[in-house]
């Protein structure tokens, strides 16, 4: 089964920290660039586009030459105030070849769930796409501490997605989509095309925690997806490793799991 974009105009895009660096934590700026070429391609397309993107904290670790992803808060916070720059100087560098404007939005789980703080949000997004620019949307980590955060960005891309009322949130991720079992333990694994409601969901087993700098794993996209599924949205995974993945998508022929929660 093959999944498409054509009927979306308006689309959340996450892209995964592993989507974005090597594993030394530097950036990959090969896969960075394809990435942010297929997204300004998408915007040529007529469609408005938000991006969230992690990678700040393991920018900030490639940066910073720290051994390992910092497990103190305030080293992750360091972490992601020296990589975030980064990500956004790259952001701007590669989008500027291709004419787009981008602005950075970082935002923490107050602003998305104090009523008043959630409107002024949402105007400043509306605001940026009326005014054709891409937002790239973060947490804010280096002021949400631990027990206020929403803590990975599956999580916050979805709840963007809501907020703002767009059509389809694409999880760009190192994985080719949810399989029926863990694809690194079994081999017999089989990935699931369509998901259809959150009983759908609730057979799968999510597992757990995934690669060495993202935060996710499919646990955070299934909650991603019951946040969808709550804004009656539609979500699609796929492999950001997929050459043209978005362009794929734009054709309606790209491999992923689609999650349809229209009533
Ligand atoms: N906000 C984190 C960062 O930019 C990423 C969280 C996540 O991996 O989901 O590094």
């Amino acid at each position: 089964m093959k999944h498409s974009i054509k009927e979306f105009n308006k689309i959340v895009i996450k892209i995964g920290s592993s989507s974005l660096t090597h594993e030394s934590g530097l950036l990959d700026l090969w896969k960075m660039e394809s990435i942010v070429k297929q997204i300004a391609n998408l915007y040529n397309s007529g469609r408005s586009i938000i991006v969230v993107s992690s990678g700040a904290i393991a920018a900030g670790i490639g940066k910073m030459k720290l051994p390992e992803k910092p497990k103190s808060i305030p080293e992750k916070q360091a972490a992601a105030a020296v990589g975030q720059g980064t990500l956004m100087h790259m952001y701007e560098k590669f989008f500027s070849e291709y004419g787009i404007t981008v602005a950075q939005v970082l935002l923490t789980k107050e602003d998305m769930v104090d009523p008043q703080r959630k409107t002024h949000s949402v105007n400043a997004l509306s605001a940026l796409t009326k005014h054709s620019v891409i937002p790239i949307v973060n947490e804010n980590d280096v002021v949400a501490i631990d027990e206020i955060k929403v803590g990975d960005n599956d999580t916050l891309s979805a709840a963007v997605c809501k907020m703002i009322d767009f059509e389809n949130l694409i999880i760009l991720s190192d994985i080719n989509g949810v399989y029926n079992k863990d694809p690194r333990k079994f081999e017999d694994a089989t990935m699931i095309p369509k998901i259809n409601s959150l009983d759908d969901l609730s057979k799968i087993d999510a597992g757990d925690a995934g690669s060495k700098v993202g935060t996710g794993g499919m646990q955070t996209k299934f909650k991603a997806a019951r946040i969808i599924a709550s804004a009656e949205k539609t979500m699609l995974i796929v492999n950001s490793g997929t050459p043209n993945i978005l362009n794929l998508l734009l054709e309606g022929n790209a491999d992923g799991t689609f999650f349809d929660f229209r009533g």
